[in-house]
């Protein structure tokens, strides 16, 4: 048989992997994805479907206007909805120095032209009738932010890169990295077979770490767990993302079908790619959901889940080329690789076919120092 060859090879079918291989497959280059199980079987598939424009440096707003911008015309691209709406996002401010952090934070937004509102608690409570503003100084509302059905995504991505002529590959591990000196060749996978390509992008998410290090190239990604929950349907009773920051907070939306989906940060973090949900998350996020909106004593939740959040040191991702030649990396989306996977796909792109960096990159370089830390985390 002879040597299976493709232009180029992406690592990981997550919403990185498949967008990359969509926007390189539209410019007519033959890309084989690898994917070690299914599509969304990673932290795609697990995540809350989360869109927002409100970010603290010019480099990751520009790439959620540029994600933002695809997601609205994703109903065209695919020929069907992926369920995106833009019910908004409110962040929530319980202390004057929050307040006073999310103010700062949006006048760099409104310089880039996002629609932001600093809102004062009682105007808070008009946005959202049901919301206890007990302890709430007040919050910031970013109107046009938004969410997308994960799922539905992921498949008008696959549908298009096939209809371009690419491959995804499905349960097909990379568990070796191929080089001839300074440049890569090809993988192996876990079933022994050689696959060439002189181009190589590792989408690998929270295993980003590991296909960095078979290619001899150190990706500062570190896995960490974090659950969601879902409930039954409800009738409408929240319209943005709610997002309480305190270290007892919580985030949550009312999907289009009406169900609450969500999620807290847990403090202290847990590091590591266990996605075992635990019993102590389901009460906790219950009793933090219902202390938000006390309506939702109401809901019953149906299914919760783990996942991994893939975070860089400065939670700002790695869209870069290595030091090794047609090795790049698409990874460390720190929590928010389903907003920024439409813009990351189509500037890899760019980055791989062109050598060109979209706009001042320097944020999301892997040689960067790693020391400013994104605020609207
Ligand atoms: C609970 C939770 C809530 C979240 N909410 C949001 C949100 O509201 N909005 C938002 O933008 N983001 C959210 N995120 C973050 C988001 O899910 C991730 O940032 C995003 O899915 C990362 O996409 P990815 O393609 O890089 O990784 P993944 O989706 O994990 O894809 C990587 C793929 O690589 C595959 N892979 C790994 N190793 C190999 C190998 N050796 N060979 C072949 N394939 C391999 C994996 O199987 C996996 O499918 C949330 C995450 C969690 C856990």
């Amino acid at each position: 048989m002879g040597k299976q060859k493709a232009d180029i090879i992406v690592i990981g079918g997550g919403v990185i992997g498949l967008s990359s291989a969509y926007h390189l497959s539209k410019r007519k280059v033959r890309v084989l994805v690898l994917e070690k199980q299914f599509p969304g079987s990673g932290s795609t598939g697990r995540c809350i479907g989360g869109i927002r424009l409100q970010f603290s440096t010019e480099a990751s707003i520009r790439l959620m206007q540029e994600s933002m911008a695809q997601f609205q015309g994703m109903q065209d691209e695919f020929g069907f909805s992926v369920e995106f709406q833009q019910g908004g996002y409110l962040f929530l401010a319980h202390s004057e120095e929050k307040l006073d952090a999310f103010r700062k934070v949006s006048k760099i937004q409104k310089n880039l032209g996002v629609d932001v509102h600093i809102l004062s608690s009682a105007d808070c409570k008009a946005l959202v009738p049901h919301l206890n503003t007990d302890g709430l100084i007040g919050g910031v509302y970013g109107p046009k932010d938004g969410q997308a059905y994960p799922f539905k995504v992921l498949k008008g991505y696959l549908d298009c890169i096939q209809k371009n002529g690419s491959e995804v590959r499905l349960f097909s591990e990379v568990v070796e990295i191929l080089r001839e000196g300074d440049r890569v060749t090809g993988v192996k996978t876990a079933d022994g077979e050689e696959l060439y390509a002189d181009v190589i992008l590792n989408a690998a998410g929270p295993h980003a770490d590991r296909i960095g290090a078979m290619a001899g190239v150190e990706v500062r990604v570190a896995a960490e767990r974090h659950e969601a929950f879902i409930t039954d349907r409800l009738p409408n009773l929240i319209k943005p993302m709610l997002v309480d920051y305190r270290p007892d907070g919580c985030y949550f939306q009312q999907m289009a079908t009406g169900q609450i989906i969500g999620c807290y940060s847990p403090v202290p973090n847990i590091p590591g790619t266990d996605t075992q949900a635990s019993i102590e998350f389901i009460s906790e996020m219950a009793k933090r959901a219902v202390r938000l909106v006390p309506e939702l004593w109401k809901a019953h939740v149906i299914r919760h889940w783990a996942g991994s959040y893939e975070n860089t040191p400065d939670l700002s991702p790695i869209i870069d080329k290595t030091s090794i030649k047609g090795y790049y990396l698409a990874c460390g989306m720190s929590g928010h690789g389903f907003m920024f996977g439409p813009a990351v796909g189509k500037f890899v792109s760019q980055i791989i076919l062109d050598d060109t960096y979209p706009y001042e990159w320097s944020e999301f370089r892997l040689d960067r120092d790693y020391s400013h830390m994104e605020l609207m985390k």
